[in-house]
């Protein structure tokens, strides 16, 4: 008999791939060569105050460092939400300022993960497989939110939720 494993939640920890890390060190420094040798040579009068052209180079290096990273991250975090990676990374480059990744943010879906015991995709949100009636989190017997596998009462509607027919792997979670 197949037994269902625990729905494993997606750790954040690798979500940042080693090549957008490798980028974004190398837009930097290339930020800061930009600043401090090829700006001053192109410039005809003196150069402004040392304070500001420190602060200049690097907030500039780290907003540029800061978008490759968010491109990486946009590269891990669309295919768990069944959205096309290449399409946004794409669209994240080649639109000015940032509006690329602000509009992934904006319209990104909500996770999918895989249903423990069919593997059909399925919805953070959802309490119940669509295909198997795998439960998938704990809710509340009364008013159907969510609730937390350790918890004795809802905490929206007070519900006693020993009363539900909890399936035994989410007391196993509780616990
Ligand atoms: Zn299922
Ligand atoms: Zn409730």
């Amino acid at each position: 008999m197949h037994v269902p494993e625990t729905i494993s939640i997606n750790e954040d920890k690798s979500m940042i791939p080693t090549w957008s890390i490798a980028t974004a060190a190398g837009a930097f420094l290339l930020i800061e060569y930009y600043f401090w040798f090829v700006l001053p040579s192109q410039q005809h009068s003196p150069p402004p105050p040392i304070g500001l052209r420190i602060y200049f180079s690097l907030s500039w290096g780290a907003l540029v460092a800061l978008y490759f990273l968010m491109v990486g991250y946009v590269s891990k975090d669309a295919p768990r939400r069944a959205m096309s990676s290449r399409f946004w990374i794409i669209l994240c480059l080649v639109m000015p300022c940032g509006i690329g990744a602000v509009l992934y943010f904006l319209l990104r879906q909500p996770q999918v993960s895989r249903c423990p015991a069919c593997a059909t995709h399925v919805q953070g949100d959802f309490h119940f497989c669509p295909q198997c009636n795998y439960q998938l989190t704990a809710s509340c017997g009364n008013c159907f939110r969510t609730v937390r596998a350790s918890d004795q009462f809802c905490t929206r509607c007070g519900h006693e939720l020993a009363r539900d027919h909890m399936p035994a792997r989410l007391h196993v979670l509780g616990e």
